[in-house]
């Protein structure tokens, strides 16, 4: 049952239909929607588009890769879900691709900021909407940063860069991004309908705690972006406290204004203004689009500086020999530069590494660019995120697995093969899952361990 104390606090909220509220959530209708991974789909082979299968799909109307399913497969099973082809994302969420277009338009090389980002949702669009940008990913929570990584990691995205950090610490950072995103904490009654166990952690006390944390985490970023730059504000929850009358703390505290957007009247999503500075929102009520709960406003700075970085940091390069070396056994192409973490060599854009040089200096990087691997002798151990990125595999030998095999490999299980010896790429559907090695009286499987498929 929906807490009384919620429904309420909703009544007199622009848009909140009480009875057709309480209907839909009594239903308990799924709705499952998956965002594609537009830079692997033209890889994926035709056959095998089986999970991914939309010919019987109806497209989210605000994100040209989403698409909702006609009944909710097991993601677990389907390899193509490992391979990073789609990431599984409540179509309500996928506003933010429209809230992009709107604000930010086809700005080329922007610097995002994904403050509160696991597991990920948000900063897989970001790359896929920044192609040529920098999305920093950031989660305070490390337990939760670990299931980021493997994420961000997965999607194959040269442009993310992963960091384990307090809210508070990006002030160092001063006017420094073009976009912030805070997906923030919230008390979550906008997922009632797909986890109802939700509802007994509610209450009006985590409401009012939450809209305070929300403040602070929005004075503690702020800083942070750029003169002109857009801070975009989301919760999953309806409660009026964390959301209008955050924009409206906002509007009035960090001197901010507020972006209102043209919103197709068909998609039912219902505008709404804050109480005292009319700043625009926009929510998601399940009774009247497909999709969840969700909260969605932007904001565009008006008392920043352009970015005030110059002075370089340092960052660990591998000497001439060693990227010879490299180049040898990676077609690498000439826009990447290529740096050192412990022993291993990551490629990120060579655009970007000024930037990366200011982050690592403020900031905890779990992960920036593509890990490509080590070289030890004469030679070279390839890494996981160089198998599942798009970046130099041309010259190592790949096999295609059934789907039987692929999970197999899936769960670091055996399966047989006739691969050569040596590293080899392992592929379904045509898109790399990751690397086996072929010895001469077995096969050494190299997915990360703490990401196999446990379940039979
Ligand atoms: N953006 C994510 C996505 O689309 O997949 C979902 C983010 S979830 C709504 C909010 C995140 O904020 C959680 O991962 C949570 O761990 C993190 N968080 C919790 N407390 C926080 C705090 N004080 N400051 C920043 N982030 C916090």
């Amino acid at each position: 049952m929906l807490p009384p104390q919620l429904i309420q606090s909703l009544e007199g909220i622009k848009g909140f239909n009480r009875k057709a509220f309480e209907d839909v959530h009594i239903s308990g209708e799924q709705v499952t929607s998956i965002r594609l991974n537009p830079e692997k789909q033209t890889l994926i082979e035709q056959e095998h588009r089986s999970t991914v299968d939309l010919r019987l799909s109806t497209a989210v109307p605000w994100c040209e890769h989403g698409f909702y399913l006609t009944e909710r497969p097991s993601f677990t099973f389907d390899p193509l879900f490992h391979a990073g082809a789609y990431y599984v994302q409540e179509a309500s969420s996928m506003f933010l691709w429209e809230m992009l277009k709107q604000t930010i338009g086809t700005s080329s090389q922007q610097k995002v900021l994904d403050l509160c980002a696991a597991p990920g949702g948000k900063s897989t669009l970001l790359a896929s909407y920044f192609t040529d940008g920098l999305v920093v990913s950031n989660e305070v929570i490390k337990s939760r940063a670990a299931i980021l990584t493997e994420n961000c990691i997965k999607w194959g995205a040269d442009n993310i860069i992963v960091t384990n950090n307090d809210p508070k610490d990006f002030q160092r950072l001063q006017n420094f991004f073009d976009v912030i995103v805070i997906d923030a904490p919230c008390s979550g009654s906008g997922l009632f309908r797909k986890d109802p166990t939700a509802v007994n952690e509610w209450s009006e006390e985590n409401v009012k705690l939450c809209s305070l944390r929300q403040q602070r985490i929005a004075a503690d970023v702020l800083p942070a972006l750029k003169q002109n730059g857009i801070l975009i504000y989301s919760t999953c929850s309806y409660s009026k406290q964390e959301d209008e009358d955050v924009l409206d703390w906002i509007v009035e505290e960090l001197k901010v204004a507020s972006c209102r957007l043209q919103v197709d009247p068909n998609w039912k999503i219902v505008e709404v203004e804050s109480d005292k500075h009319k700043a625009f929102g926009y929510r998601f009520y399940p009774d009247q689009i497909k999709g969840e709960g969700f909260f969605i406003a932007a904001f565009r700075k008006t008392n920043g500086e352009e970015d005030a970085y110059h002075q370089e940091q340092t960052l660990q390069f591998p000497g001439k020999q060693e990227l010879l070396q490299l180049r040898s056994f990676i077609p690498l192409p000439e826009t990447y530069a290529v740096f050192k973490q412990a022993e291993a060599l990551r490629a990120i854009k060579e655009i970007w590494v000024t930037a990366l040089k200011q982050l690592a200096k403020h900031l905890y990087i779990k992960k920036a660019g593509v890990e490509l691997g080590t070289i030890k002798g004469k030679d070279f151990i390839p890494s996981h995120e160089l198998a599942v990125s798009m970046i130099g595999l041309e010259s190592f030998a790949a096999i295609e697995l059934s789907k039987e095999d692929a999970l197999q490999y899936l769960k670091r299980k055996e399966f047989s093969t006739d691969a050569p010896k040596g590293w080899t790429l392992v592929k379904y559907g045509g898109l790399p899952l990751g690397w086996i090695k072929v010895l001469p009286n077995r096969i050494n499987n190299y997915y990360p361990q703490e990401w196999r498929i446990l379940k039979d």
